[in-house]
Order: structure tokens, then C-alpha cells, then sequence
């Protein structure tokens, strides 16, 4: 961490930043510029310390962090992509492009069964379907619990697939082993720190997706939380934050993609469904997260959206899930990766 003097700052200020940065137990390196003083602060790991402690000490101008705030999750400690295994040979974070499709929320049975061949047949490796459901109401649907999951498996087995749903609680957690691939973390529970800690102690991989009003960095430490207990096996989905545009239901933060791949070894996807929340935006915007570098997309599709129970303003119609399958398969090649549809 580097305290940068303001260029007025008097000697005694100085003095008194490097009594202060000594009397912490740390180290200060004083470096005096033509105009400015810094003061390296050595001895301590930055993801410990908050700056603030310096910066609102007199005469001091900034504090600029040196190393990052997350460090497991950092490429600063491991350099190359981490690629997560998910079962039956699919990876994500490799060289293809992993397509997870299915229906906001498990219905019922017919509707599920319905869904999984349309989802197998544009290409895409697992399915999803939330069993439970965070809704903005509590009296919307809140999901079928345990049951769904059954129904979810039972289907998803059927057409090879695997499986991706949301665990909103801690108490799910050893329900849910039994049936699904890879446990969601709904943006709602982004930082429910008890949740996430104890998905550190299971070995089975996590989609975290980004909370609407969370920062690259907190959706970081988040990551940090899960990989700190001891599960390496996390998976970041950027879903969109909320800003001060109405035209879509959150705002999908392109760019998030290639700053969490230069700073973070952790795979990202994209959910394009609720970034955008209407059925003609999902496609281009899926499209745009592929060509910026997401390693995979999460993407709703319901086969009678008008009636769906939840988000089907968002849900993609089967041919049109088929089209953008085929789509992502020519923006994954001229970008130097895989993405195979069948034909
Ligand atoms: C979902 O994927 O079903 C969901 C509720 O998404 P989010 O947590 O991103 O709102
Ligand atoms: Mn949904």
C-alpha cells in the first residue's frame, strides 16, 4: 500500500503519517519526489487493511492499494484460467463456450419435460430451472422445493444433460447435493456470507452471479468467501447491475467480462435474461458477452412463455434459442473458440 502526501503537506504531517504507519506495527519506506512525498507501507498484506485508517490522516492525498483486496481468487496468485469441472466432459473456462438453458423457475412436470429436448437440441450441456425462487413478492411463485429438483433431474437425465440451480439458503445445501451439478448463487444472495461460507465446504461447483448493486470487487470477495473454505470450483456470472436506465430490467456490464478475466482466474459467463429482461434483447446481448470474451452463457427458455409462472416476458421461444445456438457457434470460432450446436 503506497500513502501519497499531498504536495503541501508540512514536514510535521509527514512526520506524523510515519509514526502513525510505525505505531500500526508496519514499516514506512519514505520516498520524497519534486513535489510530493509517498510512503510505501511494507510489511502487511493489503486484503487485511483498510485504507481509509491512512487516507483520512492529515496532509495525505491517497492511498493506492499495491496488490488486490482478494488473493485466491486473483491472478496475481494463480496465472493461468482456472477451468471448472462440471461432469460429462464439460468444462467451463476451456477453450468452448458453455450454453446452460432452461425455464426461470420448475412448473411443473409436463412443462419441464417439454423444455429439456429443445434445450439439448440447440447445443446446450445443462439445464436450468430454479426450485427455489427469490421473488420480489412474497406472493409470487416461490418454486416447488425439493419436488422440482426431482422433476429437473428425472428430465435433465433423459436428454444427457446436467444441472444448474439456485440454493437460497443454507439448510438447502445437502438437499440439493442429491440432484443438481452446480449450486447458484442468486444475485439477491451475493454477500449472504453464512450462505457462502458454507458452500466453501462442499465439493461441487458454485455459479455466482453478481448482486445488482455489487462492484467487480465484491462480486471478487464474494468468490473469495466460497474459495477461502476450500471450494476452488467457482463460476462468476455478470447478470447485470442496476443503474439509472429503465429501457431494460438491469444493465448488462459488457465490459466486466475482460476486467474479471485480466484481474480473476475464475470463469465467467453471462445471463442475458435477466440482464435484459425482454425476449428481442437476449440474442444481441448474448452474442456481445460471447464476442467479449464469456466463457458461457445462462439463458431462459420456456416453450409457452405467455403462460409462464415467472419471466416470460425473457424467455426465449425454441427456434430461437435454436438461431442463437447457431449464432454463438460462428462468434466462438472467429474468436478462436468452440461452441458446437447440433445440426
Ligand atoms: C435466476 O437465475 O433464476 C435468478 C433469479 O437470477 P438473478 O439471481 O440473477 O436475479
Ligand atoms: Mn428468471
Amino acid at each position: 500500500m503506497m500513502i501519497v502526501m499531498a504536495p503541501h503537506a508540512t514536514a510535521e504531517q509527514i512526520e506524523s503519517v510515519l509514526d502513525h504507519v510505525k505505531s500500526e506495527g508496519f514499516s514506512p519506506h519514505r520516498s520524497d519526489g519534486k513535489e510530493q512525498t509517498g510512503i510505501g507501507v511494507v510489511g502487511i498484506i493489503d486484503r487485511d487493511v483498510d485504507p481509509r485508517q491512512f487516507e483520512v490522516l492529515d496532509g495525505v492525498a491517497k492511498v493506492v492499494r499495491l496488490s488486490s483486496p482478494f488473493k485466491l481468487a486473483s491472478r496475481q496468485f494463480k496465472e493461468e484460467d482456472t477451468v471448472v469441472d462440471v461432469g460429462k466432459g464439460v468444462k467451463i473456462g476451456g477453450p468452448d463456450v458453455v450454453l446452460m438453458a432452461g425455464p426461470c423457475t420448475i412448473e411443473n412436470r409436463e412443462m419441464v419435460e417439454a423444455i429439456a429436448p429443445i434445450v439439448a437440441a440447440a447445443g446446450a450441456k445443462i439445464m436450468r430451472g430454479g426450485a427455489f425462487k427469490p421473488r420480489t413478492s412474497p406472493y409470487s411463485f416461490q418454486g416447488m422445493g425439493e419436488e422440482g429438483l426431482k422433476i429437473l433431474r428425472a428430465a435433465a437425465d433423459r436428454h444427457d444433460l446436467l444441472i444448474v440451480s439456485e440454493v437460497m439458503d443454507r439448510s438447502q445445501i445437502e438437499m440439493m447435493l442429491k440432484y443438481v451439478d452446480i449450486l447458484q448463487v442468486g444475485a439477491r444472495n451475493m454477500q449472504n456470507f453464512d450462505l457462502l461460507k458454507d458452500l466453501g465446504k462442499v465439493k461441487r461447483p458454485i455459479l455466482l452471479k453478481r448482486g445488482i448493486a455489487a462492484t467487480v470487487q465484491e462480486l471478487l470477495l464474494a468468490a473469495e468467501y466460497i474459495m477461502a473454505g476450500g471450494n476452488r470450483q467457482v463460476v462468476l456470472c455478470e447478470r447485470g447491475i442496476r443503474t439509472y436506465e429503465t429501457a431494460t430490467r438491469n444493465t448488462l456490464d459488457i465490459a466486466a467480462i475482460p476486467v474479471i478475466k485480466s484481474i480473476s482466474h475464475l470463469p465467467i459467463v453471462a445471463d442475458p435474461s435477466h440482464s435484459t429482461g425482454m425476449r428481442h434483447l437476449v440474442a444481441p446481448v448474448a452474442r456481445a458477452a460471447v464476442a467479449a470474451g464469456a466463457d458461457g452463457l445462462i439463458v431462459e427458455v420456456h416453450n409457452q412463455p405467455e403462460k409462464a409462472l415467472c419471466d416470460g416476458a425473457q424467455s426465449l421461444l425454441p427456434g430461437q434459442i435454436q438461431e442463437l445456438a447457431r449464432e454463438i457457434a460462428g462468434i466462438a470460432k472467429t474468436i478462436g473458440r468452440r461452441f458446437h450446436p447440433p445440426v
